[in-house]
């Protein structure tokens, strides 16, 4: 007997990275699990792999979020993206596109699935926030505040799914080896003028205490132990796997 046998999960941008492990981790987990992301073919992979189910989705669109599940035990609203400018150049329509994905989806998610979570007196929200979520870092004003309105509304669901057996978190990564940090990395060797190896020691884990990258395994492995039976007191919490940046 597994741990999340006959729960149904979805993940957002689960056609890459840390959302892909996180499939993995709850598929190994017993769980059945609908794939969401807006590129069809990873998703279709992904699903592949584990037996599940693919959905492409813009999460951008309210009316592709419409379109997914409503029966779903355990969302992890994952999918996301950066964009470095300053403020002055910042480009609204991406800032405004970031807040679509990173926060308005995962309010639209919420409100879809929660109904069915309350039925069941089971359900478990996890929102993959950063540790943007809570501290800022200059040119990501569009990403930071996505995130840390993703951790006001991570809270609100806490308070509100309590009596229902629903809890919700925000898992707090540093910096995880995907694709997503991987463009990072190459930008800032460009602008900084200096080798991709030192960006990630000097510049992007400047403040952290461990001067290395996650693996999105171990990110999964925090979003497996949040769904358990164990863990129905932890609700409302940002739990930090970011090797110390937090602490300093
Ligand atoms: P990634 O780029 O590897 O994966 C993101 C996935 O989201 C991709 O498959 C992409 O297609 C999908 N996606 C993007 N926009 C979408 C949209 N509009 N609709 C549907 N799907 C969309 O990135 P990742 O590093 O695995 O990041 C996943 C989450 O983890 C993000 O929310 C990110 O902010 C967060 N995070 C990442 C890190 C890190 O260092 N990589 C650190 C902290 C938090």
């Amino acid at each position: 007997m597994n741990e999340l046998d006959g729960r149904m999960a979805l993940v957002t941008g689960a056609g890459s990275g840390i959302g892909r492990a996180c499939v993995h981790a709850l598929a190994d987990a017993g769980a059945k699990v609908h794939v969401v992301d807006i590129d069809g073919s990873a998703a279709e992979r992904v699903a592949a792999e584990i037996g599940g189910r693919a959905h492409i989705a813009d999460l951008a669109d309210p009316t592709a979020v419409d379109a997914l599940p409503r029966e779903v035990d355990i969302l992890v609203n994952n999918a996301g993206f950066q964009h470095v400018a300053p403020l002055t150049e910042f480009p609204p329509e991406v800032f405004t596109r970031v807040q679509q994905v990173m926060v308005t989806a995962p309010f639209l998610l919420m409100r879809r699935v929660l109904p069915h979570m309350y039925e069941g007196g089971y359900g478990r929200i996890v929102n993959i926030s950063s540790v943007h979520g809570l501290r800022a870092s200059p040119f990501k004003a569009a990403y930071v505040a996505a995130k840390h309105a993703l951790e006001g509304l991570s809270k609100v669901a806490a308070l509100e799914g309590a009596p229902h057996g629903v809890t919700s978190n925000c898992v707090n990564p540093g910096y995880v080896d995907t694709p997503l940090v991987r463009d990072q990395i190459r930008d800032q060797a460009a602008t900084h003028g200096i080798a991709e190896s030192e960006v990630v020691g000097e510049v992007l884990l400047r403040r952290a205490a461990m001067k290395e990258l996650l693996d999105p395994g171990e990110v999964a492995e925090a979003v497996r132990w949040l769904c358990g039976e164990h863990a129905r007191h932890v609700t409302g919490i940002s739990l930090s796997l970011d090797g110390g940046w937090t602490a300093a």
